[in-house]
């Protein structure tokens, strides 16, 4: 096993689109705000405002979506990001509709992102006990859609701005992992950003989500892990070509 070498890659800007507020903490919270402290600017992408997802009979659409948008504002600050996007779509109604795949590509155009982290359209369930929320395939195969080939053509709804390639898709809570991000500098941040959503989450949550953490570095170190695509290749760096991308601790030399 080759020693443990600190992460070198920072994206210029990474945007992170997800169905719901909670979702972005949930899965690549650590990563944004480690990649926010090295100078990345971040931008997290809500589709729908959670406003529906509540058992609680005093709240309205309204009501909750303004709250769980505080929520979310609370959990980005957290992690060094200001720029959060709303697209106010209603909880449990998403569809990868054209719409919302050009919603996606005038944000993608704004804001010029290197990164996309996007949501795992495949996964229906996992293991023996979840079932994945419909928005969050429905999300993820819009955001994929919307980079490839939408944002990237002249001719494809020009006054959505101008086009804008972008280099690598990060897909998050994905079962076939290639990179593994070491987030033992941000993984308390993380937490932090979490129980920012109190109307969502249980304090007991914390434990289980460093819990993820460490599994996911196989005990290693607490990681986020993402299948990573590279649409464009990157600049050769010293730390390319070291390793394969098989285990934790290889890919985390080149990531
Ligand atoms: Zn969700």
């Amino acid at each position: 096993m080759p020693a443990m070498q600190p992460n070198h890659f920072v994206p210029t800007v990474a945007m992170a689109i997800a169905a719901h507020p909670d979702d972005i903490e949930f899965g690549c919270a650590g990563t944004c705000a480690k990649w926010a402290q090295q100078g990345a600017r971040v931008v997290y992408v809500l589709v729908t405002s959670g406003n529906a997802g509540t058992h609680d009979p005093t709240h309205t659409r309204d009501s909750l979506a303004a709250l769980r948008e505080q929520e979310q504002l609370a959990a980005a600050a957290v992690c060094g990001v200001s720029d959060v996007e709303f697209l106010r779509y209603n909880d449990g109604e998403v569809t990868p509709s054209l719409a919302l795949r050009m919603d996606l590509v005038r944000l993608i155009r704004k804001h010029k992102p290197e990164v996309v982290i996007a949501m795992d359209p495949r996964m229906i369930f996992s293991g023996d006990d979840y079932i994945n929320h419909p928005d969050h395939r429905a999300v993820g195969l819009a955001t994929l859609e919307a980079v490839f080939p939408a944002a990237a053509m002249p001719l494809w709804h020009p006054e959505l701005g101008a086009p804008h390639k972008v280099r690598e898709v990060w897909v998050q809570w994905a079962e076939d992992p290639n990179v593994w991000v070491d987030i033992s500098d941000t993984l308390a941040l993380k937490v932090q950003a979490l129980m920012m959503h109190k109307s969502q989450v249980e304090p007991k949550v914390a434990e289980m989500v460093q819990r993820w953490a460490w599994e996911a570095g196989r005990g290693l170190c607490p990681t986020e892990a993402f299948k990573v695509m590279r649409l464009m290749k990157r600049d050769p760096s010293p730390e390319d070509g070291q390793a394969t991308a098989q285990d934790p601790t290889s890919a985390m030399l080149r990531n």
